[in-house]
């Protein structure tokens, strides 16, 4: 709504169904799209929309990239989320709670389960809970998720009310594709944003924020692009936006695989939560850097540590 307030024209109800592409360079033009009901199913007929450049924004399926070649990396991490919605007295918690532990019974005395979790309140009545699993997990992939999810929720206290009665949206998932895992970010006229780019942060699964900032780089590389008298000038503005993404998340995504692998390992997991947990200083780190909330300027000894290895560190 705000882009339209500055001058977008929004599309609804349209389903994308493929790129047009120019016949001599094969770059992209624009798409073909098919107007659709609130089910999705067709309801008219067949529309071109041409422009100068197109972005891919059409989250972690994006078959226009598919369309495009360009497939997704196997060397990034993935993950899988679950998340429902419960009406519980914990929905005006203040804080967000990850439990780098889930059971089935009485915490060390049943077996743990694979996969993290969280709670967090939503202020309305709900609470938000979900869990995820990285692809470091051997049970990536081989279970049923929804019942993981109902499994580890059963055994919370049952006044939290994470029970089916209380239940009040379905139980939704999707992949969280992961540290860059589709690359590159600008070529033959189309530009990857969010989880079309696999742009999810592996340290925390998080990729709201990274969606929204990269939307926001690639609209100043295209505005600028534009503005160029020539072909190649225009191209070269383009492939900025590689390099832009590159210098902001890449040290930091490639940091976050190596945690990743760290992780998927349960003795290293088990001594980080046994030693570091109890360490409030080394936790502060530790949020800073999961988190991804280090200043980019100045900032304190820990904001500078992080950045000094995200720098340094090879890029996604
Ligand atoms: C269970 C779960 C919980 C999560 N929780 C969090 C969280 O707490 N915080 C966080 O930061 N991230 C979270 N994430 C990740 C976050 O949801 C995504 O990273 C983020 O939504 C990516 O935004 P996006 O705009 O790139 O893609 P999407 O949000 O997937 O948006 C893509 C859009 O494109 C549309 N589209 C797709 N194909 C077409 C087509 N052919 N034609 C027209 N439109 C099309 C889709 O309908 C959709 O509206 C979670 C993910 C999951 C699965």
């Amino acid at each position: 709504r705000h882009a339209q307030k500055s001058g977008a024209r929004l599309q609804e109800r349209t389903a994308v169904s493929g790129p047009v592409l120019d016949e001599t360079t094969g770059s992209i033009v624009g798409v073909t799209a098919k107007p659709v009901d609130d089910n999705g199913r067709k309801v008219g007929d067949e529309v071109t929309y041409r422009a100068p450049v197109v972005v891919a924004a059409d989250g972690n399926s994006t078959r226009l990239s598919l369309a495009m070649g360009l497939r997704k990396r196997n060397d990034r991490p993935m993950g899988v989320a679950v998340r429902t919605y419960y009406t519980s007295p914990r929905h005006d918690d203040d804080w967000l709670e990850s439990w780098l532990e889930l059971w089935d019974g009485e915490p060390n005395r049943s077996n743990l389960l694979p996969g993290y979790g969280w709670i967090f309140g939503v202020g309305d009545g709900t609470a938000n809970v979900g869990l995820g699993i990285l692809n470091t997990s051997s049970a990536f992939q081989h279970v049923d998720y929804k019942d993981l999810l109902r499994t580890w929720l059963d055994h919370t206290p049952e006044h939290w009310g994470f029970r089916e009665p209380n239940r009040t949206a379905p139980i939704r998932g999707a992949a969280l594709p992961m540290g860059f895992n589709r690359k590159p970010h600008y070529a033959d006229g189309m530009l990857l944003v969010g989880d079309a780019g696999g742009m999810v942060n592996p340290f925390n699964g998080e990729g709201i924020a990274y969606a929204m900032e990269s939307g926001e780089m690639a609209a100043d590389v295209i505005s600028q692009a534009l503005r160029r008298t020539t072909t190649d000038a225009r191209e070269r503005t383009l492939q900025g936006y590689v390099g832009a993404l590159e210098a902001r998340y890449g040290g930091y995504y490639t940091l976050g695989r190596v945690f990743v692998k760290a992780i998927g390992n349960p003795n290293v997991m088990k001594l980080a939560t046994r030693y570091g947990l109890p360490r409030p200083t080394l936790m502060r780190f530790t949020l800073k850097l999961l988190a991804n909330l280090t200043d980019p300027r100045g900032g304190d000894a820990m904001d500078r540590i992080i950045n000094g290895l995200s720098k340094v560190t090879p890029r996604a």
